[in-house]
């Protein structure tokens, strides 16, 4: 495995795989990697030839007051994952290395970035769009794995994307949990044993939801409703910032579930940590 930092050094390999119609696989992460992580890598490596993990705490994505100086790092056991995962090159640029001078062109999209996560963090998918936009020109690859745990952000790759003809496949993976259920995060590591010991029931609302919609239920309100109450009940430590039935691809709220589907997306809250979960719901 080779690790890269200059940007030009990883387009200037990546565009001669692509010439030699070599399929490049990547997978674009923050680091202090996880199971959820390597799941991903795994399925990027199994559908290309060679596979590129990028490794960058992208100061853009941060707003300010947010977590970007105290983000955990680890580049040595990340390399070390990495490389048991298949990568065969692991790029981690200096910031100013991919801001060369240019930090007023920005990403933006709109729609899908605007409810959700996007409320209280106003600036953060479009640094999330500016900094995938730009991995995605370096690596040039066939195929560009994120997970279904952050479904919004998803949600926006797909649709920059298809809106700028990037000839790039955008693959969702399913979200890779604890046994007891917490999806796995990067974060995690922020909770206190107590607040662990809570975390495990932002999932089991996502879980009543289901079973609401599997007993009949379809208005998005009343099943909303009744994950608040659970998270008030149950997770007495923690603070919903949203809970909301959502179009799967817009992200724009839905006040039924209907034959299309819909996504409960929920964010909470929780000491220092602020945890995002969401599943599919199916009319
Ligand atoms: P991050 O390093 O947190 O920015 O995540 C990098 C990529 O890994 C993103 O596409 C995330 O959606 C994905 N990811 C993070 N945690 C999980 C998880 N528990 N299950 C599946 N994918 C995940």
């Amino acid at each position: 495995m080779e690790i890269i930092k200059d940007p030009s050094r990883l387009q200037e390999i990546c565009w001669q795989w692509r010439a030699e119609g070599i399929r490049v696989g990547l997978v674009p992460t923050m680091g202090y990697l996880h199971k959820g992580h390597a799941s991903l890598m795994d399925e990027a490596r199994a559908k290309s030839d060679r596979l590129v993990v990028s490794l960058f705490v992208n100061p853009s994505q941060f707003g300010p007051g947010e977590d970007l100086e105290a983000y955990p790092r680890d580049l040595e056991r990340d390399a070390a994952l990495a490389e048991e995962h298949g990568a065969d090159v692991l790029f981690c640029p200096e910031p100013a290395s991919m801001y060369p001078g240019s930090s007023d062109v920005w990403v933006e999209v709109p729609e899908v970035a605007a409810g959700l996560c996007g409320v209280t963090r106003p600036v953060h998918f479009r640094g999330v769009a500016t900094v995938v936009t730009k991995l995605l020109m370096l690596a040039m690859p066939a195929l560009a794995v994120f997970g279904e745990k952050d479904r919004q952000q998803l949600a926006v790759i797909r649709a920059l994307v298809r809106a700028l003809f990037i000839p790039v496949e955008i693959a969702g993976h399913a979200i890779v949990r604890e046994a007891d259920g917490l999806a796995m995060s990067s974060r995690n590591v922020y909770l206190t044993p107590v607040e662990r010991a809570q975390a495990p029931r932002i999932f089991e609302g996502l879980r009543l939801a289901r079973d609401l919609v599997h007993a009949g239920e379809r208005d998005a309100a009343t099943i909303a409703g009744r994950v608040r109450a659970h998270y008030a009940e149950h997770i007495p430590l923690g603070r919903a910032d949203y809970v909301e039935i959502v179009h799967p691809e817009t992200m724009t709220p839905l006040a039924r579930i209907g034959e299309e589907g819909a996504v409960l997306a929920v964010a909470v809250y929780l000491g220092k940590a602020r945890l995002i979960d969401n599943i599919l719901l199916n009319g």
